[in-house]
């Protein structure tokens, strides 16, 4: 996926500007790699929907080029696809106790889950109690108790000879008992989606207080997952979603449609089988890994905060008359080094990163180029012509570099002002978009 939306978007990148017909192409490579990566089809479709209505005939931002552009506005409606913010589960105030109910089909990962859950609750000062409710699996006990004892959890289980909602409810009392705030009931799942389970379910919901019923889906079922948290969220009504192992999905499309098709929070995600391997849920790194575009996202929100919208104004207003002088040339680096230098701008374009290992670029020719210019009186920092052989040798020393630094620099400073002469031709009439960087 990564590599498929890479391409799409380097194609983006180097159009100059975006017309309908730009947006309708690229967004039939999103939408392929998007169904790639799992993601629902009605998901996908209004979506794709919602993008392209954005996305054509907006105004692209100062800094951003219109591929870049396009990005942003996928990135944007993908994070609100996924929710905003981080998202908790709620837990009653004070010491009032928390019933928390797993539920999920066999093998997705509940019976760890809980036990990783009530780790970190235990880390941050709560007693969580769990209770052991799947009385079908003969192991499911034993794995819950074991689980337990890892993180120093207490487990409650009544052996499998009892109803689910009996142990449920000689749970609580437990919990009362003993002084826990936070009761997590493991259930049994089934291997498809089943009456029986459902029903059991909301027996369970029926007969103890339960507060938060957390649904968690294995991540590797993609499609199938869509479906399940539909029905499981239809017949018990769900507050929230833990995905597992993410550690082993590389697309991650089953979390995005998930929480579209149930609009359900997801609450946490499961990387890994150890009991440490539980994570908070944020939207926006699951974007960046649905997307899979290397830092392509961070480098659009340094490009946005780092460059001043007058400056671009100013800028073309420049290119317009093709003039390009040493305080230009100073501007420019400001702003490169308010986006943390070229070496970090270029190691964030995706394919980059990795030509760039053994190249060693030089943050400190920028630092360089800045002390020749401060070098320069303001008639010759304005007025670059001026500058003849006795200025340049003038320079040199002030600067403390050799004469032929300060040569190059009045050439590259020459080249530039070619270039805005090149691109001011092409600008025509309409101006105003700076390109990449
Ligand atoms: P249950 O039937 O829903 O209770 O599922 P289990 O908790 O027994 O988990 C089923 C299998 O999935 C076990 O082998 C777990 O170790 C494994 N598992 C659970 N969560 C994760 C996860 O986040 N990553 C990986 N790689 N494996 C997981
Ligand atoms: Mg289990």
């Amino acid at each position: 996926l990564s590599e498929k939306l890479q391409n799409v978007f380097k194609n983006l990148r180097s159009k100059g500007r975006l017309t309908e017909a730009d947006v309708k192409a690229a967004m039939k490579e999103v939408k392929r790699a998007l169904l790639e990566a799992d993601v629902n089809f009605k998901v996908v479709k209004s979506f794709i929907k919602t993008v392209q209505e954005r996305a054509v005939g907006q105004d692209v931002l100062n800094g951003l080029n219109p591929g870049q552009m396009v990005i942003k506005i996928v990135k944007e409606e993908m994070e609100a696809l996924m929710g905003s913010t981080m998202t908790e589960i709620a837990l009653r105030p004070g010491n009032e106790i928390t019933i928390i109910m797993m539920a999920g089909l066999q093998g997705a990962g509940k019976t760890t889950t809980c036990a990783k859950l009530a780790g970190q609750y235990k880390k941050k000062g709560k007693r969580p109690l769990l209770v052991a409710c799947d009385v079908y699996r003969p192991a499911a006990i034993k794995q819950l108790q074991v689980n337990g004892e890892k993180v120093g959890v207490p487990v409650f289980t009544m052996g499998d000879k009892q109803n689910p909602v009996d142990i449920a409810k000689a749970g609580v009392e437990h919990a009362q008992k003993n002084g826990n705030n936070i009761v997590i009931l493991d259930t049994a799942g089934r291997l498809h989606i089943d009456e029986d389970m459902m029903g059991e379910l909301v027996a369970i919901k029926q007969n103890v207080d339960v507060y938060q019923t957390v649904l968690v889906v294995d991540a590797m079922t993609g499609q199938d997952a869509v479906n399940v948290a539909k029905e499981f969220n239809d017949k018990v009504a769900i507050d929230g979603i833990i995905v597992t192992k993410l550690d082993g999905d590389t697309r991650g499309g089953a979390a995005l449609s998930i929480r579209a098709v149930t609009g359900k929070p997801i609450l946490y995600v499961g990387m890994g089988e150890k009991l440490e391997d539980l994570q908070q849920f944020y939207p926006d790194r699951m974007t960046s890994r649905i997307l899979g575009m290397g830092d392509v996202l961070s480098l659009i929100e340094k490009a946005e905060s780092a460059i001043d919208e007058e400056q671009a104004l100013k800028m073309t207003e420049k290119m317009k008359k093709a003039s390009f002088d040493f305080n230009d040339f100073l501007e420019q680096m400001d702003q490169m080094k308010k986006m943390g230098g070229l070496s970090s701008l270029l190691s964030m374009i995706p394919g980059m990163g990795s030509k760039l290992q053994g190249i060693d670029i030089d943050d400190s020719m920028m630092d360089k180029t800045a002390a020749i210019i401060y070098s320069m009186t303001k008639e010759e920092r304005a007025n670059p012509k001026i500058i003849n052989g006795s200025r340049k040798r003038r320079i040199a020393a002030g600067a403390g570099v050799p004469i032929a630094e300060v040569n190059r620099l009045c050439k590259q400073v020459q080249n530039q002002k070619q270039m805005m002469k090149q691109m001011s031709g092409m600008l025509g009439g309409r101006g105003g978009k700076k390109g990449g960087f």
